[in-house]
């Protein structure tokens, strides 16, 4: 466990870090093989509907088997991949009940966490997320470093080549911050401030997309910087989330302690 504090010792900081990644294309394998390399750890959303039909491109079952065995998570990203938000709320319900099940099948392992497709959502839909048993759900939402609400978790960078105005925008953190236009220097700093401040450094991402855009350099050197800290803890999402639960629990207790 890290255990730097801050000031007068009021606030216990803990360094998380955990990666996710959508779709369960079949370049996913890749990116195992590179977490698994660093020591990382993340989460694969699938979509239901594409391991079922074996739909060609995508992980097939044996596949998300073995990522499973492997010490990684795997969540559910849909059955027909549609955003939810363009559904009515029994056929959102359904995607979110039938994919569960039908991993749950396939995969003979419980499934924890929905990540929203196209990372879109809203009130109704995190909370029949919570109502149809998911523990979680996953949100596109950038340069997010605490999970406060768990149906509305939100990640730190995405391994996308956004353009510089997009980024400045964006950020709220500092101005040193709004300079970087690289995603992956990006990634860095923002790691250090989860480092300095803690909480959790998250990336998410498409390995198609790494490869349309050519980003795995740019993805390993992120990885290995974030990688091999001492006192850093490499989670998967679901993980992430209960620790943080249970930090906001202990710093609260804490600060009771020293008031
Ligand atoms: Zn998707």
């Amino acid at each position: 466990m890290s255990s730097k504090y801050l000031g007068k010792g009021l606030n216990k900081v803990e360094a998380i870090v955990t990666t996710s990644w959508d779709d369960g294309h079949i370049l996913d394998l890749k990116i195992a093989d590179l977490l698994k390399e660093l020591g990382l750890k993340g989460t694969f959303y699938v979509v239901a509907g594409y391991i079922k039909a074996e739909s060609p491109g995508f992980l097939g079952r044996e596949e998300v088997r073995t990522l499973i065995s492997e010490g990684f998570e795997v969540g559910s990203h849909g059955y027909t991949h549609f955003k939810l938000t363009s559904l009515s709320l029994d056929v959102a319900k359904e995607e979110l009940v039938l994919s569960k099940r039908i991993l749950e099948d396939e995969l003979k392992c419980k499934v924890h966490g929905f990540s929203y497709p196209q990372g879109v959502f809203n009130e109704e839909l995190m909370k029949l997320t919570k109502i149809v048993g998911y523990e979680y759900a996953r949100t596109m939402n950038r340069f997010t470093t605490r999970i406060e609400d768990p149906f509305k978790v939100g990640i730190t960078v995405h391994a996308y080549p956004y353009s510089f105005r997009k980024n400045v925008k964006a950020i709220k953190f500092t101005r040193k911050l709004a300079a970087l236009s690289r995603w992956a220097e990006l990634g860095k700093e923002l790691f250090n401030y989860v480092l300095r401040w803690g909480g959790v450094w998250h990336l998410a991402g498409h390995s198609w997309e790494i490869e349309y855009f050519n980003l795995w350099n740019e993805l390993r050197e992120l990885l290995e910087y974030v990688a091999n800290r001492d006192g850093v803890h490499y989670v998967t999402n679901l993980e992430a989330v209960k620790m943080s639960l249970k930090l906001t629990n202990l710093s609260h207790r804490e600060l009771l302690k020293y008031s």
